[in-house]
């Protein structure tokens, strides 16, 4: 089989909206690249004394509706293939969303659950030297993603601010409460999916007292979904979970619902270590049960959440999905490939893409930004109404879209966002 490769994959989707919309040349060679791309290296100083030289990457897709934005991933198996397809995305979800600000997303190939926290503030601090003449508040604003936290961004603005000598709150968003960050930025992503998932059971006419979800994934998104989803009448039946010890995932299941306070990461209740791994034996003292890590996709429920990684939803497994499935919504970014895609829409179940259904962090990013700007903070109830209202209005016009022109909602969240990016491109005279 040919190796997953997720930037095709951003240019397959994108190739076939640009083909709908009839989008002329100069569009689509501009919006199917990226305008920029920084490879780079970053010595470390390990606490052992030697020198480490990790790989970095920062990609700017697209800044024509505003600075660029997205989020930085820390994981050994970074690509830039999956930067550039993730930046890709990041333009969509920015537009979608109606915030003014473009597509980034960076990395580095490494895994901090292998480094010391000293270590990590170095590859954090040597990040920023390397692209400080890029990034900028007004220019590209980078944010956590996968296996990073506020801890890292704020490293990240301090060394920032330590090389321009000055304020520079806006240059990173998603920062600790305290020292920039806004309140709800860490439930907003998980939270956003939720607000989605809501609006289709009411365009739908269904109840979520009772209805059962199976999430994949117990990161930041998951264990917001979770409590969210569980908040408004629903119950998480199943939950998979990376097992750091044993470096593969496992499915937990329990019937009555999962309690989200077991598995968020700054509950007093957890019953995961600081990698994020449940604990087998609080698990089975609990009640739940321990299955395969692919078995959150064949449960018996209503809603499927993945929110873990990108690949994830293939044609070698679309078909275990069960027939009492009726909406998807991706909380990870790309986790469903075209061809599996097809097999959904075949099937009829009701899809909110990825870059819709998991706005809800940038937009919440975005929210952070003005309150830095403004050095005003809004408390939490004003934050999550105003992420509620964007993601609900959102959500509304690629639902009606969708409707309207009888397209898949990918294709629909595809069409929004391709159109307002090229009306940036155009009014600013490039194509
Ligand atoms: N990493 C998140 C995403 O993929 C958030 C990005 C941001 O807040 O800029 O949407």
């Amino acid at each position: 089989m040919e190796k997953f490769n997720p930037f095709k994959m951003a240019q397959q989707q994108f190739d076939a909206v640009a083909e709908k919309l009839g989008l002329d040349g100069g569009t689509r060679a501009l919006l199917r690249v990226p305008e920029r791309e920084m490879h780079f290296t970053i010595p470390v100083r390990m606490d052992d004394g030697t020198v480490k030289v990790f790989q970095g990457f920062r990609v700017q897709h697209n800044t024509s509706r505003g600075p660029g934005k997205g989020g930085i991933r820390f994981h050994p198996e970074e690509t830039v293939d999956t930067v550039r397809a993730l930046a890709t995305w990041m333009t969509w979800k920015c537009a979608v969303v109606d915030i003014p600000l473009g597509g980034s997303k960076g990395g580095a190939i490494c895994d901090p659950r292998e480094m010391s926290m000293l270590e990590q503030e170095r590859l954090c601090r040597g990040w920023i030297r390397k692209v400080y003449d890029i990034i900028g508040p007004e220019m590209d604003v980078p944010a956590p993603d996968v296996m990073t936290t506020g801890q890292h961004m704020l490293w990240m603005m301090d060394e920032y601010e330590t090389i321009a000598r000055a304020k520079k709150p806006g240059v990173i968003t998603g920062k600790m409460l305290g020292a920039g960050g806004s309140l709800g930025r860490t439930e907003a992503t998980g939270y956003g999916v939720i607000y989605t998932v809501r609006e289709a059971f009411k365009d739908f006419g269904m109840q979520i007292q009772n209805a059962t979800a199976s999430i994949q994934g117990a990161g930041n998104v998951a264990q917001y979904a979770c409590e969210l989803f569980t908040e408004i009448g629903g119950k998480v039946v199943a939950m998979s979970c990376w097992d750091n010890n044993e470096k593969k995932p496992y499915t937990y299941s329990c019937d009555d619902g999962i309690d989200p306070k077991y598995i968020i990461s700054n509950s007093p209740d957890r019953i995961t270590d600081k990698f994020g791994t449940i604990d087998p034996q609080k698990a089975a003292d609990l009640g739940w049960k321990k299955e395969d890590g692919d078995a959150w996709l064949s449960k018996d429920v209503t809603v499927l959440l993945p929110s873990a990684k990108e690949n994830e939803i293939r044609i070698d497994n679309v078909n275990d999905i069960a027939s009492t499935v009726k909406i998807i919504a991706s909380g990870a970014n790309g986790p469903i490939t075209p061809e599996a895609d097809e097999v959904i829409k075949k099937r009829n179940i009701f899809l909110i893409p990825d870059f819709l259904a998991n706005a809800g962090g940038v937009t919440c990013s975005y929210f952070e930004q003005v309150q830095n700007n403004m050095n005003y903070y809004w408390p939490k109830e004003e934050v999550l109404q105003k992420l509620d209202q964007k993601m609900s209005s959102a959500y509304r016009a690629v639902a009606d879209l969708s409707k309207e022109k009888g397209v898949y909602m990918r294709d629909a969240a595809y069409m929004i966002a391709i159109e307002r990016v090229a009306l940036a491109c155009k009014l600013r005279g490039l194509v």
